[in-house]
């Protein structure tokens, strides 16, 4: 898929993929400074009593010379005058008429409670490289560079295409025979949130000649990276999308997988002149349209890679077949090991919204696994 850059203002930058080394333009911190609100000394062995000559505040430097019976009173985050090297913090001292004195039993050590300059990095070195997703946790460091704006991968564009001759917009009352299109803003939202643009392409009726000519506008589109279509996947007559790729020239890298709910998904790519355009085909039921877009296709398109987490099943569990199920699931409160505990909940239709809409998680059952017992330890993804 392309590689494209844009400039984003840093504060607009999370969910971004970082297309620069950041390089520190300071060393970090800027200069020695005090970690804490203390009196800055000459540290001399043995000695326990200064007076304060003076006062520094965190942005108000002066530079003053101290003896070594003097200090100055520094706040946290103030500049160090040039020839103190150790920082007592205010706790361990004792104010004794124009004196103050360190407190018996505290631990006084030469260097203590500072920041040297360029300790946590110095000036002119990668601190962020090219590729990093930014989080919340990037920021302060690309900020400390001094990232006004910042160059990100451009986020990919991906048109979404709901066929079903049986749907209205979720915003319509449905007649008889119709039901409303959920898939579609599931879709809008949930790929969204993985940091793509969206098209909405609407509804299009379960016609070849409706079928090809979207498709068809889309793979021509140089603004459309991805096509993701929900429904007209599976094996009845109506199911269009399989063959009307075919015709148009698509490579089909896989159709029907051993998974429930979800097994019509299917992946194809467009490849004229080695430009890949890859179409994601999910089924029409909702749970399977909700679980093959998130376990099969978000986790290669999400900024970071997903984090595997883990549950003692605290339910039970059992299936015929060779396929992996994913099944909607509830946290409970955490069991003795550590481990959250999650129950499968609620009726695992296919065609069904509510256990997805209360549930928490989703749980995974390998292929090979026949059957799960309270307390096996199964795989989940938070939703
Ligand atoms: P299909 O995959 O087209 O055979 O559709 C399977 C089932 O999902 C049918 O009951 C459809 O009515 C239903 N369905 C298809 N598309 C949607 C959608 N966008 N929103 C809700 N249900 C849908
Ligand atoms: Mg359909």
């Amino acid at each position: 898929m392309p590689d494209r850059f844009i400039s984003v203002p840093l504060t607009q930058a999370i969910g971004h993929i970082l297309a620069e080394d950041v390089v520190t333009d300071t060393p970090l911190p800027p200069f020695t400074n005090s970690a804490v609100d203390g009196v800055a000394v000459r540290y001399s062995e043995g000695r326990r009593e200064w007076t304060v000559a003076a006062e520094i505040t965190a942005g108000h430097f002066r530079q003053i010379l101290l003896r070594e019976d003097e200090g100055a009173s520094i706040m946290t985050g103030a500049r160090l005058p040039e020839d103190a090297d150790t920082v007592i913090p205010v706790e361990d001292l004792i104010p004794e008429g124009d004196h103050i004195r360190f407190r018996d039993g505290a631990r006084l050590k030469k260097g203590m409670n500072i920041r040297r300059c360029g300790e946590d990095m110095e000036v002119h070195v990668t601190a962020v490289t090219k590729g990093t997703p930014i989080t919340p946790s990037v920021i302060p460091l690309l900020a400390a560079c001094g990232k006004e704006t910042v160059n990100v991968r451009a986020p990919l564009t991906a048109a979404i295409v709901t066929t079903g001759d049986e749907l209205v917009p979720h915003s319509t009352v449905p007649a008889a025979d119709q039901i409303r299109a959920t898939n579609r803003p599931m879709l809008l939202t949930a790929v969204f949130r993985t940091g793509i643009t969206v098209k909405d392409f609407g509804i299009i009726n379960d016609d070849p000649g409706n079928v090809s000519a979207a498709l068809r506008q889309l793979m021509e589109d140089e603004s459309v990276d991805l096509i993701i279509t929900t429904g007209g996947v599976s094996v009845g007559t109506r199911d269009l999308l399989r063959s009307e790729l075919h015709t148009l020239g698509a490579e089909e890298l896989f159709w029907r997988v051993r998974m429930k709910p979800g097994t019509p998904v299917m992946f194809s790519r467009w490849n004229p002149g080695g430009r890949s355009k890859y179409i994601m085909s999910l089924p029409g039921n909702p749970l399977s349209a909700f679980v093959t877009w998130t376990t099969l296709f978000a986790p290669s398109l999400a900024p970071a890679p997903p984090r595997r987490h883990y549950a003692h099943l605290n339910s039970s569990y059992s299936k015929k077949d060779d396929k992996r199920h994913i099944l909607c699931g509830q946290w409970q409160s955490s069991s003795a090991s550590g481990l959250p505990a999650v129950i499968v909940s609620g009726s695992q239709s296919s065609g069904g919204m509510t256990a997805l809409a209360r549930a928490h998680c989703l749980i995974i059952v390998p292929e090979e696994t026949a059957e799960l017992r309270q307390g096996d330890i199964v795989e989940c993804i938070p939703l």
